[in-house]
Order: structure tokens, then C-alpha cells, then sequence
């Protein structure tokens, strides 16, 4: 049966789905960026607001910018917007028939409708899953890509906007001039300080489109910091048919994830907010306090994923799954969490951070997601810096040991050969690529010539002798034994 308003009511109660009248929902929401993420993360939070609270003025209206989301307007119109959240774990899987989305704007020929339900009066957040990309963010000046041709020609404002920031402020300057509050622009993406960068690139923006607006949007507007988790792969075609053969729901684009789900979510609107407390989601008062999730997060999460990924991946392992179910890599990464990571983090009133472990243990374990080695790897230069070295220059700070997280340094260099231990070639997937691959070659047994990259090991490791001397070891061992017979003596060591 296709999903649809129509046909809602003749969906079993087995599972769950829209208890609530959809034809008498307000467009509290714009989220821009309909993609599987959000699909899976604040659609929910908000479906539950509704299903239970009745919070009938905080639906969804989605936008998609991007000429590729001519294909996500094609899957939900037929549908109503309907679609279905595919949990899956070890236990089994369960459907969930999501209707927060209660309409789709795609923007490209439709830019007038977008900027018209921005400005309009009932809606008070703009939420984005934009992807790291769309927010023009220069992470050396900290500044706008102002030289960005698609920032300069919304800045010059000749045809219509190509940026979100060129949306956003066609819609605020009507606000402004109408005498409203400003939206809460709400940033779900998976950055640090997710809000502060949205505020900053948004004001530099609009101080060179429209100051006034600028100064009152400086004044009165809200940008919330959040940490967003939840890990939610690409939709296969088997997920299609699967819920067809499964549950009789058929649906043009489901989304799969896991069960656990996470945001921390600082307490800063403009223009009001649901009650997010009361649908599972952590409010916190200030940003000080989303920056000590987001620590836990990115350093264990975010960390572990870096950690077994270039191992695993010079092994030859595809799923994640596979990795964390073999018991040398698992002992590797507990002791990299319990002896390396968490001396370093925040204590949390109400945060364990062995539970905190555990469950990681499980969701990484998930056979049913089949998170693949190869997204994990993906982006090493960005993901370096953020979620491993911190670590390491923490723990020589601390005198503390360094030798598990220094040996996924030494992993990545091995993996930027391209080549795994059995001789398979694969594509390195980052924006560094082929400067890191020609220092990786050029380095041979040497880490120098990679540690010699300013923007990711600034100046402090390179000339640390204790992190060279053990990178250089780690390195030399991998070449010899390999990682499996590697990583047998890193585990065995620390007995
Ligand atoms: P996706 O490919 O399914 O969707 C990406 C969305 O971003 C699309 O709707 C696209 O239109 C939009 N987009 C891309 N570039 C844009 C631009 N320049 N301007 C405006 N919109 C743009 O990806 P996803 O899995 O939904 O991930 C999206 C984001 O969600 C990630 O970048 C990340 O920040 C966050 N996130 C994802 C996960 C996950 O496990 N997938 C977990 C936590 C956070």
C-alpha cells in the first residue's frame, strides 16, 4: 500500500504512525536540507511533539535548494510527505510512519513560495542540515567565502538566491520591515559551535547585503549551538523492498537508522519554541554546556570511528560491524576509550561515561545498519585535527600514555597510500588527497614529511619527540607485521 493521507488509516496499528490531523497543522518549522538526517533526527523529535503534546503549530514545511532535491520533492509529493523511519538493531526492525513534514518547497522556480513562507508570521525557526559545504565557512579566517561565486552573486542579488544565506535574508528583511521577530535559524549539522558558525556567516553576509537588517538581526536574532547524533546511513534499494515485503508500506524513500538518537540543544530562540524537553531532546541553558556533550561525543564517537577506521581498512574489513565484533579491535578501542579518551573528558552530572562507552560498543556493533569502513574514512585531514590529535596533545600535556591514538595516526599515513596489505587499491576520499598521497609516498617509513602539514599538525606535534619517536615505531610495525599482527602487540603490550 502507498503511503498517503488516503490510505493512512489502513496501515496496521502494529507500528507507529501519525495519530494526529494533518490538514489542521501551522508551518511552525522551515527546514532546509531534506535530506536522510533530518529525516531521521528533528522530523521525529517534531512527530512526537505533535503525536503527543498536540503542538499543532510546529509541523515542517521542507525545502530543498539544490537541483538535487528535485528527487526528494518527487518521492514525498505522491505521498503527502509521508515517509517511513526503518530502526533496525541486533533485536530486529520496526517502521515508523513519520507525517511532521507536512509540506515541500523546491526551491529552484519556487523561490519567491520559500522566501514567502520564511517571512511568513507563523513561522518562527529555520532549521538546516545543509551539509558542511553550504555554509561557505573558511575554517582558516574564520571568516565568509565571500569570493564564493554563489556567495557573490547573492550578494550582488541579480536573479534569484543560490546560497541558504541568500533565502534567509530576502525572508528576514521582510520581517524586518513588517515589524516581526526574527526566526530562530537553528543549525542540526554535525559542526562544532554548529550555531555560532551559522550567526557569524549569516551577520557577515547580511552587514554586506543590507546593514540595517543586519544590525537588527545582531540585535534580536537567536542562533542555537547543538550536538545532533544519530547514525543514519544511505537508503539502499533493498531498504525500499524490503519494507514492502516486510511491512506492506510502500514508500519512494525510506529512511534507515538505528535506535539511539541524541540532541543536546541550547535553550535560545527568538521567536519561541516547542517543547522540546518533553519529546526526549536535552535543553541546555548555555553553550558552554552543548560544548561538553559535544566533547564526549566527537572524542569517543567521532574518535572511535577514526580509530578503527584506517586499521580496519588496511586489514581489509568492509562493515563496521565486522570490526568491532573481532576481539583484538575491540580491545583496541576500549583501551584507546578507557585509557587514552576518557581522563581527558568532562564530568557530566548525570553522564556516565562507561555507559556512555557501552552503548557506542552496541551501536557500532549494529549488523543491520551496515555502516561501511569506507564512510568512516572518508575526510581524514578534517577529522584528524578535530577528533584525535586534540587528544594526543592533551594526554603529553597530562604525561599520560598516547600510544593506541598515535597508532591511528600511523594508520591513516599507511592508508594514504591507497593500497591495503592485501594489495587492493582504493580511492582516498578527501579534499587533501593528492597532496597528502604524494607526502605519504615521498615520506616512505619517515611520518615527517605528512606531520610536516601546518593546517592539521600545527607546530607543537611535529616537534614532539615522544609522539615522533612513537609514530615512527607504530608505522615501522604496520609495515612489518600488518595491522592485525600490530595491533596483537599493542593490546598484548598494555597487559
Ligand atoms: P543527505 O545527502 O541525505 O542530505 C544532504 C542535504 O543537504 C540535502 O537535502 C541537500 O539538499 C542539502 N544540501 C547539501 N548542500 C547544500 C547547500 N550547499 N545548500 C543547501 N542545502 C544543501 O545527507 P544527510 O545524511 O542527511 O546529512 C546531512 C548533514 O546531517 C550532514 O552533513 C551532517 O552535518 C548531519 N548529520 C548526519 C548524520 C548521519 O549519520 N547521516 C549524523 C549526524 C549529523
Amino acid at each position: 500500500l502507498r503511503l498517503s493521507n488516503a490510505n493512512l488509516a489502513q496501515f496496521s496499528q502494529a507500528e507507529t504512525k501519525p495519530s494526529y490531523d494533518r490538514t489542521q497543522l501551522k508551518h511552525g518549522i522551515v527546514h532546509v536540507g531534506v535530506g536522510g538526517f533530518h529525516r531521521a533526527h528533528l522530523a521525529v523529535y517534531v512527530d512526537r511533539l505533535l503525536s503527543n503534546l498536540a503542538a499543532n503549530d510546529w509541523s515542517i514545511c521542507g525545502v530543498g535548494l539544490t537541483p538535487f532535491d528535485a528527487s526528494m520533492r518527487d518521492a514525498l509529493a505522491p505521498q503527502d510527505c509521508l515517509y517511513t523511519v526503518i530502526e533496525r538493531s541486533a533485536a530486529g526492525s520496526s517502521a515508523h510512519i513519520i507525517g511532521s513534514i507536512s509540506d515541500f518547497i523546491f526551491a529552484p522556480g519556487n523561490e519567491e513560495a520559500v522566501i514567502a513562507k520564511m517571512a511568513h508570521k507563523d513561522t518562527h525557526i529555520v532549521s538546516l542540515t545543509i551539509t558542511e559545504s553550504g555554509y561557505y565557512y573558511n575554517e582558516n579566517t574564520h571568516y565568509l567565502e565571500v569570493n564564493d561565486p554563489n556567495i557573490q552573486h547573492d550578494l550582488a542579488g541579480e536573479g534569484p538566491p543560490r546560497t541558504t544565506y541568500g533565502y534567509l535574508t530576502a525572508a528576514l528583511a521582510r520581517r524586518y520591515k513588517a515589524g516581526l521577530k526574527p526566526f530562530t535559524v537553528m543549525s542540526c549539522d554535525n559542526m562544532q559551535k554548529n550555531g555560532s558558525i551559522s550567526r557569524n556567516m549569516l551577520l557577515a553576509f547580511a552587514r554586506l547585503k543590507d546593514p540595517d537588517m543586519a544590525a537588527w538581526l545582531s540585535e534580536n536574532g537567536a542562533f542555537p549551538n547543538s550536538m545532533v547524533d544519530r547514525i543514519t546511513p544511505r537508503t539502499m534499494d533493498e531498504d525500499k523492498t524490503g519494507l514492502k515485503k516486510d511491512f506492506s508500506i510502500e514508500d519512494a524513500w525510506p529512511v534507515v537508522t538505528e535506535p539511539f538518537m541524541q540532541w543536546v540543544l541550547e535553550d535560545n530562540f527568538s521567536d519561541g519554541r516547542p517543547p522540546f524537553e518533553n519529546v526526549g531532546v536535552q535543553v541546555v541553558p548555555t553553550v558552554r554546556d552543548v560544548e561538553q556533550f559535544e566533547l564526549i561525543k566527537l572524542r569517543l564517537l567521532n574518535g572511535g570511528h577514526v580509530a578503527m577506521g584506517y586499521l580496519a581498512a588496511l586489514a581489509g574489513f568492509k562493515y563496521v560491524h565486522e570490526v568491532i565484533n573481532d576481539p583484538l579491535f575491540a580491545a583496541y578501542l576500549n583501551d584507546l576509550w578507557y585509557e587514552e579518551v576518557k581522563p581527558l573528558l568532562p564530568q557530566i552530572p548525570g553522564v556516565d561515561i562507561d555507559d556512555y562507552i557501552r552503548t557506542l560498543h552496541s551501536r557500532f556493533s549494529n549488523p543491520t545498519l551496515k555502516d561501511e569502513v569506507a564512510r568512516i574514512c572518508l575526510g581524514g585531514s578534517g577529522k584528524m585535527p578535530q577528533f584525535i590529535l586534540p587528544s594526543i596533545a592533551e594526554q603529553i600535556e597530562s604525561r599520560g600514555s598516547i600510544g593506541r591514538l598515535t597508532l591511528c595516526v600511523a594508520a591513516w599515513f599507511r592508508y594514504l597510500t591507497g593500497i591495503d596489505e592485501n594489495g587492493n587499491k582504493y580511492k582516498v576520499d578527501d579534499p587533501m588527497a593528492q597532496e597528502l598521497k604524494a607526502l605519504a609516498r615521498e615520506g616512505g617509513a619517515s611520518p615527517n614529511a605528512l606531520l610536516g602539514v601546518q593546517s592539521i599538525f600545527g607546530d607543537d606535534l611535529r616537534y614532539d619527540g615522544r609522539f615522533v619517536r612513537e609514530i615512527t615505531i607504530a608505522m615501522r610495525t604496520l609495515d612489518r607485521r600488518g595491522a592485525r599482527k600490530t595491533l596483537e602487540k599493542y593490546v598484548e603490550l598494555e597487559d
